[in-house]
């Protein structure tokens, strides 16, 4: 049965075919079909550089589904893993690196690509290295520790002409494209507010990286608060001016050193506010955007997969994607044909320029001013 409303699934996905062919879309779907990668001739070599749960769980499988890159090579301080990695994933010797031999990548024509996949704190370090080393750069998210750490990042990545990427993998996501596109033409009127929040309650290991303040530079708001952060920015396409925040600790033996949950009011020009929410003590994952004539969204909204949207015109039906897969094609085309990547390292760095903001109203107790 045709789904009686503007997003049709089937017609989506008979459109929309990954990879290959022509996009021919729907026009209210028109836009998103820039969006996706299309194939190239050559798949460039990508090394992991941190192989534990995103690359392992993640960036290794999705690597199995890309068209325009590969997983050539790893980077891992872990004599098992390299063993075991490099049979499931038939990774030659010579592509196998650890933390000390790491710029010998340099003179490795496989390796096109290194994915910083590590603690936060060690994600300078590692982008910097690579670009020195001539090879092209993903980083995770947050990008680093604060704003100043991302603007050297920039800045060397530049100086040795390596194009520089943030594994903003939500900017590949159709439902997410949607949203952007509403930002964009504003069929509901203007917006006025947006209601955000992302957290999961931890249970995780009491001594992981994501707990010491030197390794991930915070918490929940690091982690997770960064997801609505980006779905402020995307679902306005403004870029906020103030925040006011504050932060809440129920745990503090286990949050001794990062933050637990955080509330922030982010200003945008034009008087529309978003009030958002970062926790390691809830399960939650929503963008909501109200508009003049109805209010629509996602929730779950920031998730690997099942992402639901709904506007005043009907529930969203998009398909689900690989986003990874998606993310990483998609950079490995902005390589081949020198165009620049959408998910950029300016786009980490507004980010922490936020996070550091809010990190100050905490500590002052008044508005700041976001720079
Ligand atoms: P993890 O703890 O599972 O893995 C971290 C890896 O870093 C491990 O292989 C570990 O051995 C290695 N490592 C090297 N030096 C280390 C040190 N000094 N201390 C601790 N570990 C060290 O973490 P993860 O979940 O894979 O996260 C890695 C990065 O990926 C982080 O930046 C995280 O924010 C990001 N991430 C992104 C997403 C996403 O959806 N984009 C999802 C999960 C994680």
């Amino acid at each position: 049965m045709e789904i009686n409303n503007k997003y049709s699934r089937r017609r989506f996905i008979r459109t929309l075919t990954y990879g290959t062919g022509a996009l021919v879309l729907a026009p209210q779907l028109a836009s998103l079909a820039s969006c996706f990668p299309a194939a190239s001739n050559k798949k460039l070599g990508i090394a992991l550089v941190g192989l534990g749960g995103y690359s392992s769980g993640q960036l290794a499988p999705a690597l199995q589904e890309t068209k325009n890159c590969y997983l050539a090579g790893i980077v891992t301080g872990t004599p098992s893993k390299a063993e075991s990695w490099s049979q499931k994933y038939n990774i030659p010797e010579k592509n196998i690196y650890n933390y000390s031999n790491f710029d010998s990548i340099a003179k490795n024509p496989d390796i096109d690509i290194v994915y910083v996949v590590l603690p936060v704190s060690m994600h300078k370090e590692y982008t910097i290295r690579a670009a020195k080393a001539g090879k092209h750069v993903i980083c995770e998210k947050p990008m680093a520790l604060n704003a100043g750490e991302c603007r050297e990042m920039i800045a060397a990545c530049k100086q040795a002409g390596k194009m520089l990427s943030i594994g903003y993998r939500l900017h590949f996501e159709p439902h997410t494209l949607e949203v952007m596109r509403l930002a964009k033409e504003k069929p509901y009127g203007k917006i006025t507010s947006i209601d955000t929040a992302n957290g999961f309650t931890y249970r995780g290991d009491p001594k992981s990286w994501r707990l010491k303040k030197a390794l991930s530079g915070g918490g929940a708001l690091m982690d997770m608060g960064i997801y609505t952060i980006q779905g402020s920015r995307y679902a306005t396409g403004l870029e906020p001016l103030f925040v006011t925040a504050t932060e809440e600790k129920t745990n503090r033996e286990l949050f001794k050193e990062v933050d637990e949950t955080i509330h922030y009011k982010l200003e945008f020009p034009g008087g529309i506010v978003a009030n958002g929410k970062s926790s390691y003590n809830e399960n939650v994952g929503f963008l909501k955007i109200h508009a003049e004539k109805g209010d629509y969204g996602l929730q779950p909204a920031f998730g690997y997969g099942g992402i639901q949207g709904e506007t005043p015109a009907g529930v969203m039906d998009f398909p689900q994607i690989n986003q990874q897969a998606f993310q990483m094609d998609d950079f490995a085309l902005c390589v081949s044909n020198k165009r620049m990547t959408r998910v950029a390292g300016e786009e980490g760095l507004r980010d922490m320029q936020i996070i550091d903001a809010i990190y100050r109203s905490i500590a002052s107790g008044n508005r700041e001013r976001i720079v």
